[in-house]
């Protein structure tokens, strides 16, 4: 599927079709133009020739409960890339969309840096991921997706304009209709994404990858770091709660021994007094050769402890999809 030739295809319609193709492919959902009884018989042949709505995609189902579910799919170029819903209790679910093709910067956790970087991806192909399990939801359980997170493959301030004209087309009445405080975005700290993001009229979350609370040990995690030091990335983030007047979700995956001691929780308590923060602390995933380990429960209640002490505030993500490399930082690794 790819939606950009609709742009030329309309090009001599009335204005008003444009709504109404909007309405059957978000709205009702719809798999062929056929199903478009609001559209002109000519519109609908001319479209299903040239502009399929097909997705092709592989689902992988999760052995937990059932309720999380991988999809791979591929993309025109033969590109793969992995998107994952996470149903809730209560009707919510959760889409974690992709990206990029693969990630440039390399965290040493993340399979998806290992894998190395391919392609931006467009608009459209970040609308895609989302369409794919609304569809999959409407017909299996006649539910919604209600949340969408950046936490999939690549770093989505290294594909700005896409990404935001995708949440624009994903926030739009006439499009999903899924409200900017149900959509997040997660950045590994580019600075420059953070600045503009501030200055957008656009009410999403953001979360930051922290992962470590000096310099030394996040530039050892995280390349990026030597680029984006942890001060300017902070000062950023503070700059945009001002403007904004969102709290920021710090993300922080523990692993055993290199993260996790108490001397860590206390500078991070440190790092995070004047910002409007939330820390969400991560259960890591182990992925490819890496060596390293998840943290032990015992350390991850201590570290929770000592921040809980400063009057941090802080979450811990609930641990899914790891049997089928649905977890975070497990996209793009081998089956
Ligand atoms: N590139 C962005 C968004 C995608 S990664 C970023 O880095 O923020 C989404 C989240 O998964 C990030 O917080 C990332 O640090 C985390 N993650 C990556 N590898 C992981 C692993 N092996 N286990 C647990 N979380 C991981
Ligand atoms: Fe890229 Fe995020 Fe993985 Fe780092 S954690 S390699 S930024 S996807």
């Amino acid at each position: 599927m790819d939606l950009s030739c609709l742009d030329k295809i309309l090009e001599n319609e009335p204005k008003y079709r444009l709504k109404q193709v909007k309405e059957a492919v978000f709205g009702n959902l719809i798999e062929s133009w056929s199903e478009a009884s609001n559209l002109p018989a000519k519109l609908i042949e001319r479209l299903n020739k040239e502009c399929s709505l097909l997705i092709s995609a592989e689902i992988i189902k999760s052995g937990d409960k059932g309720d999380v579910l991988k999809a791979v799919i591929a993309l025109d170029d033969d590109s793969k890339i992995e998107s994952v819903l996470m149903r809730h209790d209560g009707g919510r679910s959760t889409v974690c969309v992709s990206s990029q093709v693969g990630c440039s910067v390399k965290c040493s956790f993340c399979a998806t840096g290992s894998s190395g970087f391919k392609r931006n991806l467009t608009e459209y192909e970040i609308i895609e991921q989302v369409l794919f399990f609304s569809r999959y939801l409407k017909n299996k359980y006649d539910e919604r997706v209600s949340n969408i997170v950046f936490m999939g493959m690549g770093e989505p301030f290294l594909n700005y304009e896409n990404v935001i004209s995708a949440i624009k087309i994903l926030n739009d009445k006439d499009g999903l209709n899924i409200g900017a405080r149900k959509i997040s975005i997660s950045t590994s700290g580019i600075i420059e994404g953070i600045e503009k993001l501030a200055e957008e009229k656009l009410q999403v979350n953001l979360a930051l990858s922290l992962h470590a609370p000096n310099d030394e040990l996040r530039s050892k995690l995280m390349p990026v770091n030597k680029k984006y030091p942890l001060k300017d990335v902070l000062k950023a983030i503070k700059k945009y709660t001002k403007k904004t007047s969102r709290q920021v979700m710090f993300e922080y995956i523990l692993l055993r021994g290199v993260n996790d001691t108490e001397e860590h929780a206390k500078k991070l308590a440190y790092l995070m007094k004047g910002q409007l923060h939330f820390v969400n602390l991560i259960v890591y995933n182990p992925v490819g050769k890496s060596r390293m380990l998840p943290s032990s429960s015992r350390d991850v209640k201590k570290f929770k402890e000592i921040l809980e002490m400063q009057g941090i505030l802080v979450g811990q993500r609930y641990h899914f999809g790891g049997q089928i490399k649905a977890a975070c930082g497990q996209l793009g690794q081998k089956q």
